[in-house]
């Protein structure tokens, strides 16, 4: 089969041939490229693969280009890498590889094409354009890849166990590859994941965490995590979401299934939005309700706490996965703090003051919170589900109104320690921390407006309280202008 070269790829394919018989040596592209451009997926890197030294050809290349790029080596096996027109270029010498049992590291020696085809992971990774001459355009496919892109499966190109053995990355590459793509992995292929579970253990976490966040990033990523569990591998890279799974039955009375109601979560969430870290909070939004589980005989389960020991949880499990535990990592815990908080305040009678705390625990992230909060409605009662997004409507409105009037999103206080300690001439102590929180306290709760002017009268009733005089009465006089100073 010949592969469609598109015009925009065309001057970019001629090149790479010319240079690859100026060096020569026969070039191919292969791998995620010629499978992404056939699934007509977007795709910016391309893997050209030469028998021969695929550094001399990616120096070739960048001499024949202008401006000539920069070329950058790396990686034990001689591989170069170059940038073109928003592309990345990839150059590596065909190789044949052997692992020994106990090493991670094979053992690498030159080979050809079909060698190099073969130590791929999956037959749609093994397709190769070949860049030659004498068959240029032609797609060269040893192990029915093309058949299998078209079937939809995810098969290793030799015997399964071997190939994950090898590299058990590959296992978690297969789950990943079949939620981004929608496909089925290959039964024999399938068997053999759940047969070399164990062997993940031998790869790094950044690796394991890459193909974990590609699965969360897929379109609906709860096909990825289903596969991981049924094939057993998230109980091993992620055993805190593995034990959500189950349901418990006491006197007759169930919980629902907190694994499938949270993958329910992020897929309704992935609907929604692409953001990374707003997905990772909904897969963490309930993690802590197998530790915090209780059955009681007249309430039945309760999982009470499960926000704060989820938020709690959450640094220790970033850790593991080496996550970044910045700024991130707190949006996530905050976001598992308050998941509850939306669905408390559609309840009756709830006063604007409780809204208004929790526009200041939010703070920017409301909107994230609200989306959250709306995803986790996983009833399959229609008229419920209908119920709670009217409500969760209302309180929308509600946020929108009072966040008008109060301001309270990015709440700084209007008064500072500063000011406090400057009207009643005292040093920093316990008493500036209790008019501090005094005035929040009372803004969050509508005894006075969120103004200075107000916050200035307030601070000196509670000092007066607290005994501390003298020259607030002076400075009130004055006004507050010269506060500001
Ligand atoms: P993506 O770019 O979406 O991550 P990809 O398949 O292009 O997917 P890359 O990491 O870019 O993955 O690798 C390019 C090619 O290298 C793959 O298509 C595959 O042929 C090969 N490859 C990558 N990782 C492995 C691996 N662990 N074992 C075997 N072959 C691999
Ligand atoms: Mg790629």
């Amino acid at each position: 089969m010949i592969f469609n070269i598109q015009k925009e790829e065309r001057a970019l394919f001629e090149l790479l041939s010319q240079a690859a018989k100026k060096c020569g040596v026969p070039a191919y592209v292969v791998g995620g490229y010629v499978r992404d451009r056939l699934l007509g997926r977007p795709t910016t890197d391309i893997d050209v693969v030469c028998v021969g030294d695929g550094i001399e050809l990616a120096k070739t290349v960048a001499s024949m280009l202008k401006p000539c790029p920069r070329v950058t080596f790396y990686g034990r096996f001689g591989t170069a890498m170059l940038k073109h027109q928003g592309m990345e270029i990839e150059f590596v010498g065909a190789r044949k590889e052997s692992y020994a049992h106990d090493s991670r590291n094979p053992d690498v020696s030159p080979g050809t094409l079909e060698d190099d085809q073969l130590r791929r992971d999956f037959t749609i990774n093994a397709l190769a354009v070949s860049l030659n001459d004498e068959d240029f355009g032609s797609i060269l496919d040893p192990f029915n890849g093309l058949l299998h892109l078209e079937q939809k499966l995810i098969k290793t190109p030799t015997d399964p166990g071997k190939t994950f053995s090898d590299d058990p990355l590959r296992m978690m590459r297969a789950i990943r590859f079949a939620a981004q793509l929608k496909f089925r992995i290959e039964d024999e292929t399938f068997e053999a994941i759940g047969k070399y579970k164990q062997r993940i253990e031998i790869v790094s976490q950044e690796r394991i965490t890459t193909e974990l966040e590609k699965i969360i990033l897929s379109e609906r990523p709860s096909i990825g995590f289903k596969l991981l569990f049924k094939s057993g591998l998230l109980q091993i890279i992620f055993p805190e979401l593995a034990a959500l799974q189950g349901v418990e039955v006491r006197d007759g009375i169930g919980h629902k299934d907190n694994f499938y109601h949270t993958l329910q979560v992020l897929d309704n969430v992935a609907e929604k939005t692409d953001k990374k870290w707003l997905r990772w909070a909904a897969l963490l939004h309930d993690i802590a309700k197998p530790p915090t589980k209780r059955f009681h005989p007249k309430e039945g389960w309760t999982f009470h706490g499960h926000e704060n020991l989820g938020a709690a949880m959450v640094p220790r499990i970033f850790k593991k996965l080496r996550l970044p535990l910045d700024h991130q990592m707190k949006y996530v815990q905050k976001l598992v703090q308050l998941h509850l908080r939306p669905i408390s305040l559609t309840k009756e009678d709830i006063t604007d003051s409780a809204v208004r705390r929790l526009l200041y625990e939010a703070g920017d992230d409301i909107d994230d919170l609200m989306l959250l909060a709306e995803a986790d409605i996983t009833s399959k009662n229609d008229a419920k589900v209908k119920r709670y997004l009217r409500n969760y409507k209302f309180l929308r409105q509600r946020l929108v109104e009072i966040e008008e009037s109060d301001r309270l999103r990015n709440w700084q206080p209007p008064i500072s320690g500063e000011d406090i300690m400057k009207t009643f001439g005292i040093p920093p102590s316990r008493e500036v921390g209790i008019i501090k929180n005094a005035i929040r306290e009372a803004i969050l709760d509508g005894e006075i407006p969120n103004e200075r002017e107000a916050a200035f009268r307030f601070m000196l009733e509670r000092g007066k309280e607290l005994g501390l005089e003298g020259r607030g009465e002076e400075l009130k006089n004055r006004g507050t202008e010269d506060l500001r100073n």
